[in-house]
């Protein structure tokens, strides 16, 4: 029977950027119930750094992480993960609300048209938020898990949690294969399966749901477009961003309940977002070049969870990362750590007040 500290259930970039931190101290195991690590959410996001995204609670977070993922350690990675693009929040009626450490200016037609050429006349004015970037998502997933295995953590994909049961103060796991583990501690960081892995351990779930979203890459009768801003509706009904010099990834902003799965796009959806385009520039559309689907997954309060549960000791919670998952990774993963290993935070949070996200605000014990 093999035996760890920590058992990771998940390898997306919750799991590998919470290995990261915690292999150095303790030997952690994580396992992965795809054939590759970021199969789901993490390999499906549209890879933007918003501080305004998710509330203020969240843009703590995000604020926090912006350091890391501009300017990484040498060791880490030899290049930062961030290209800036800016975001123009366009604004029909009344201006929307952002957490009030968020950097923005107003951007009137005549700008607007310069920075969006063929924007319709509907839209008279944005609110511009210049911090936003695009986030190299692949690359940062991949140095956590490399961090990770340097530091002698073992990944394990095609091995999904099956079961776990108590043992003595710990928990013995299977996985997939027959294989076991004893481990300390388990970590659940298993996305839109966040709930179903609690329910395998006998602990339970939070009521932590997954929600589909859609993407479609278009190709479009306009070129120049590779560093055109990150382009959504202030009433969030949509958002778009150069890719190529004449692609746009766009999303409908659509958020629909569904079971944890291999999300697949839906015709109405790509239709949705499509007709929602068209009401905002002139450019002609020339074909859809991909789509796909992803699922985000939220607490109830839609802010993440981090934290031991109140009701089953050993087991902790590093799941609900929502919309925001990659843009707040480097700081959840160290808030996350102080908590785990019950040590000072690191510098990174040391001013963010775990309270927020713990488990222990859904449960009447807590
Ligand atoms: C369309 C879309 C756009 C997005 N855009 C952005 C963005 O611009 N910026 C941003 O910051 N975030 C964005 N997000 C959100 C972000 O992708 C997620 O918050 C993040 O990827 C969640 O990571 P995770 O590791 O929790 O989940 P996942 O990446 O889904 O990883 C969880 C893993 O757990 C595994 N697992 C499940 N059950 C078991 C089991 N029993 N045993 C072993 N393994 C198991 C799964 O196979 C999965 O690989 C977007 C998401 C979507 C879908």
């Amino acid at each position: 029977m093999n035996e760890v500290d920590v058992l990771i259930v998940g390898g997306g970039i919750a799991g590998a950027s919470l290995g990261a931190e915690i292999a150095a101290s303790r030997s952690v195991l994580l396992v992965e119930a795809e054939s590759v690590c970021g199969f789901h959410s993490t390999g499906r996001s549209a890879a933007f750094w918003l501080e305004s995204y998710g509330g203020p609670i969240v843009a703590q977070l995000s604020a926090a992480s912006r350091a890391f993922l501009d300017r990484p350690p040498r060791d880490f990675s030899e290049s930062g993960f961030l290209r800036t693009r800016g975001d123009l929040h366009l604004i029909r009626d009344e201006l929307p609300e952002l957490p009030p450490s968020v950097e923005t200016r107003i951007v009137e037609r005549a700008e607007l048209e310069k920075l969006v050429p063929g924007i319709k006349p509907e839209w008279p004015r944005a609110l511009f938020e210049p911090g936003c970037a695009d986030i190299d998502v692949a690359a940062l997933h991949a140095a956590y898990l490399r961090r990770f295995r340097q530091l002698g953590g073992e990944v394990r994909t095609d091995s999904a949690l099956v079961s776990a049961t108590r043992q003595g103060s710990g928990w013995r796991a299977t996985l997939r294969d027959g294989s076991g583990t004893d481990a300390q501690v388990i970590v659940d960081a298993a996305g839109a399966w966040a709930d179903p892995v609690a329910t395998t351990c006998c602990v339970q779930p939070l009521d932590i749901r997954p929600k589909r979203r859609t993407m479609v890459q278009l190709r479009v009768g306009r070129s120049g477009l590779r560093s055109l801003p990150l382009v959504d509706d202030a009433a969030g009904t949509f958002y778009f961003k150069g890719e190529g010099d004449r692609t746009i990834w766009l999303s409908p902003h659509d958020e629909i309940d569904s079971e944890p799965c291999d999300a697949a796009p839906e015709e109405i959806d790509v239709a949705t977002a499509i007709d929602r385009f068209q009401t905002v520039v002139d450019w002609p559309i020339e074909a859809v070049e991909r789509k796909w689907a992803g699922l985000r997954s939220f607490a109830l309060d839609r802010i993440p969870v981090y934290g031991f549960d109140p009701d089953a000791p050993g087991f902790f919670w590093f799941a609900g990362q929502g919309g925001f998952g990659i843009q707040t990774a480097p700081a959840a993963a160290k808030l996350a750590t102080a908590l785990l290993l019950r040590c000072e935070p690191d510098p990174m949070v040391a001013d963010i007040d775990p309270a927020p996200f713990s488990p222990a605000r859904f449960r009447l014990s807590g």
